[in-house]
């Protein structure tokens, strides 16, 4: 006799997890940011360190008002979590459960899939256009009075392309007001072009809540700290669906010192937003397929089956990258890896 999971639980494929990196190569599988921490973050966390005997205060109340002053919104409409996954997970739970269904682009970020099964709800996924591009027209065909969420990503891990303000608005035409509508913004800050406006739009539509994260640009990963901004009675719900006291005060006291900093930060998101656009230049110029990147990674189309053949151009080249059955995603890291990724993407279009 062993265990028996609960049937939705045992169904679910597992996660894949991340490659460590070569010895003496990059790792630009997890889209993180390699500036590392800035010098009034570590100093804030350090000094937070001296008083992790004691739990930390409920829902981050210091950050949540620094986040809403920043913000400009109401601290009620600002939920902190344990990274913008944590969120994501938990909006799903307090929203749909089993027999409901949770709509979102595919391919998109592949925790989607898992909260949804690992709630007992029912994942739709709708493929992205030719340019992987979310088709929100098939997205909002597939709502059914079964739904109960639906997902935007933008910009959408792993493809990189993002939703016009008009083709957001049109959507949310379209979904019915007790759908809720998550708009996952984890790289938000990469974005130079004007695009939709989360922070607007979750103003003027109740069901629009926008997660956001201390992990990309501000280079918080390893601390794990997200956010989620919209109606204080969805949040409520979400919160619920958490664990009470997990937001640790040493995240919480370097998103703080982070935002404090910010400008500091924005410099470095345009040094990593050149660096960019400018290896996207020469990938298009060798030609090489990849749709242009607003986040800080770049998606390269592959055929299913070359995944093992991927993998070994990758490590040919000394990098790690997250290879899917359609497509390689690649973060933008240290300057010196800009010339491995070109390298690795011609030998990856040279097989299709
Ligand atoms: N959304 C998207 C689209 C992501 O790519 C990620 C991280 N890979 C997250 C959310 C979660 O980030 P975190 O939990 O670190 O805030």
């Amino acid at each position: 006799m062993t265990v028996r999971l609960r049937p939705e639980i045992a169904a679910v494929p597992p996660y894949q997890q991340g490659r460590p990196a070569p010895q003496g190569g990059y790792k630009l599988s997890s889209n993180e940011n390699p500036f590392p921490p800035l010098p009034a973050v570590v100093e804030a966390v350090q000094r937070e360190a001296e008083h992790v005997n004691r739990y930390p205060r409920p829902g981050a109340p210091q950050l949540r008002a620094a986040l809403a002053e920043e913000l400009g919104v109401d601290a009620e409409r600002v939920l902190i979590g344990d990274g913008s996954a944590t969120l994501i997970q938990q909006l799903i739970h307090a929203v749909a459960g089993p027999g409901d269904e949770v709509v979102y682009a595919w391919r998109s970020f592949d925790a989607y899939p898992l909260f949804v099964r690992t709630g007992g709800a029912t994942p739709v996924e709708v493929p992205v256009d030719a340019e992987h591009r979310h088709d929100l027209d098939a997205m909002a065909a597939a709502i059914t009075e079964r739904t109960r969420a639906v997902i935007v990503c933008s910009p959408n891990n792993p493809t990189g392309t993002i939703v016009t303000a008009d083709e957001l608005d049109a959507f949310i035409a379209r979904v019915p007001a007790d759908v809720l509508i998550m708009l996952d913004e984890a790289y938000i800050e990469f974005v130079r072009e004007p695009t939709a406006n989360g922070i607007e739009l979750q103003r003027q539509h109740a069901n629009l809540v926008v997660l956001r994260t201390f992990s990309k640009a501000h280079g918080l990963a390893g601390l794990r700290v997200g956010y989620a901004v919209g109606d204080p009675a969805v949040l409520r719900g979400a919160d619920l669906c958490g664990v009470p006291l997990s937001q640790t005060s040493l995240a919480s006291t370097a998103a703080i010192a982070a935002l404090e900093h910010v400008g500091e930060t924005f410099a470095r998101i345009d040094v990593l937003a050149d660096q960019r656009d400018a290896l996207w230049q020469r990938l298009v110029d060798a030609g090489v397929p990849v749709p242009k990147p607003f986040g800080n990674f770049f998606w390269i189309p592959s055929r299913p089956g070359q995944e093992d053949a991927i993998h070994d151009i990758l490590d040919a080249n000394r990098i790690v990258a997250k290879v899917f059955t359609d497509g390689t995603r690649v973060s933008v890291g240290e300057p010196e890896a800009d010339e491995h990724i070109l390298a690795a993407a011609i030998a990856i279009q040279a097989i299709q």
